[in-house]
């Protein structure tokens, strides 16, 4: 079996071991050592990488009580001695989340009586749920203070292996899911926990504890938070963020909600002013577009180069409220035509669109009253656009 060298230290980075098995899968090829410090995936913090001779560690997995490290390719052949890497940063970064995760657990549970009931270690962020329903935005800035005062007291962080009988009498925030000896993470004065993952030697390496949101899941609690150097990125890209906002805006960061609050005022205002405008100069094209039909007869028709499709949809409202006749709209911007009437022709506009659509390469479709279509060039359009004026002469 693997010598799990990472119970020895969660600090050794670099060391050698001896190819004991090779083996090709499916998925892929998969190496099993005589000692390593490559962590297997499990309680939640994944599987470490690096590089095992000249091969690159994919992922690392635990099967049956050994170790397998998934690579890329063959690092040398069995019995080989080859010298082992892991991916540091990346390992550092998964020690911190899981360390930060359990302060951060233990001081839910002293502050909020709140037991976690689950720990993700994602590529971004980490979650855990507590058995909580209902939070107020107080409490949860208590435990974040908190969290933080225990991170700056330096308290040390040590793991070790018991007996299940001294591991009974340990106060464990959970039972242990492992049968026979127990391995202990212990953060001194603040808990005891059983896990098999990789920690930091004292709260002072985890520097920081943030907490992103806080989100109703199942019923419970889900806190979203960063540790470390992870948090530290997320206050860079932030601080980014804002001071571009700011810069863009003119305005001091303190000020930028109350900005963009009038902002938003000022723009609904624009908008119902527009709209104003539009119904007023709706009344005109459509008297316009009125008499024009009255000497040509046949429909109301035109097509108009600049106006959006919506605006003809509200003009055609207009029309069909004043006129017995057909009425024929197109938008060039976005190549559509509509077709409409009030109740009094004698046509079905979607029957009428559907039979000379194809025609034109035109798709759509609609109701008696009213359809719509659109067409991939604006000839084509034009084209359908004659022909149902034709039609209606
Ligand atoms: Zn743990």
């Amino acid at each position: 079996m693997t010598l799990k060298r990472y119970y020895e230290s969660a600090y050794l980075r670099e060391w050698t071991a001896s190819i004991a098995d090779l083996e090709e899968r499916e998925d892929g090829l998969y190496v099993r050592l005589d000692e390593t410090a490559f962590y297997p995936e499990g309680g939640g913090q994944p599987g470490d990488t690096g590089r095992i001779g000249e091969a690159l560690v994919l992922d690392t997995v635990m099967e049956k009580g050994d170790v397998l490290q998934k690579i890329d390719t063959r690092p040398g052949n069995v019995g080989d001695s080859v010298l082992c890497t892991l991916d540091w940063e990346r390992r550092f970064d998964h020690m911190q989340q899981h360390s930060g995760q359990h302060l951060l657990s233990a001081t839910c549970l002293d502050l909020l009586d709140a037991p976690t009931l689950s720990f993700h270690l994602g590529e971004d962020y980490c979650t855990i749920d507590v058995d909580r329903a209902a939070w107020t935005a107080d409490e949860l800035e208590a435990v974040e203070q908190e969290v933080n005062r225990r991170i700056v007291r330096n308290l040390p962080i040590t793991s070790y292996t018991v007996s299940p009988q001294e591991a009974a009498a340990l106060p464990l925030v959970k039972a242990p899911s492992v049968e026979g000896d127990v391995r202990i993470v212990e953060i001194k004065g603040i808990e005891y926990n059983a896990c098999g993952g990789t920690h930091v030697a004292s709260t002072a390496e985890l520097g920081m504890l943030k907490l992103l949101r806080a989100e109703k899941q199942k019923g419970h609690l889900r806190l979203v938070f960063k540790t470390g150097f992870r948090a530290l990125n997320e206050f860079v890209v932030q601080t980014r963020i804002l001071a571009d906002l700011s810069s863009r805006l003119s305005t001091p960061k303190e000020e930028l909600v109350e900005r963009v609050d009038k902002w938003l005022e000022d723009d609904r205002r624009k908008q119902s002013e527009r709209q104003a405008l539009q119904q007023q100069l709706d009344k005109y094209v459509a008297h316009e577009l009125l008499e024009e039909a009255v000497h040509r007869g046949g429909a109301v028709a035109r097509l108009f180069e600049q106006r959006a499709f919506k605006e003809l949809q509200s003009l055609a409202a207009v029309l069909t409220a004043q006129t017995t006749l057909p009425v024929l709209l197109g938008s060039l911007t976005e190549s559509k035509l509509l077709l409409a009437h009030g109740g009094q022709a004698d046509l079905s506009c979607g029957a009428k669109l559907r039979e000379v659509l194809p025609e034109y390469g035109g798709r759509g479709g609609g109701n008696e009253r009213l359809a719509q279509a659109s067409f991939g060039s604006e000839a084509e359009l034009r084209a359908c656009y004659e022909r149902l004026l034709s039609d209606f002469q």
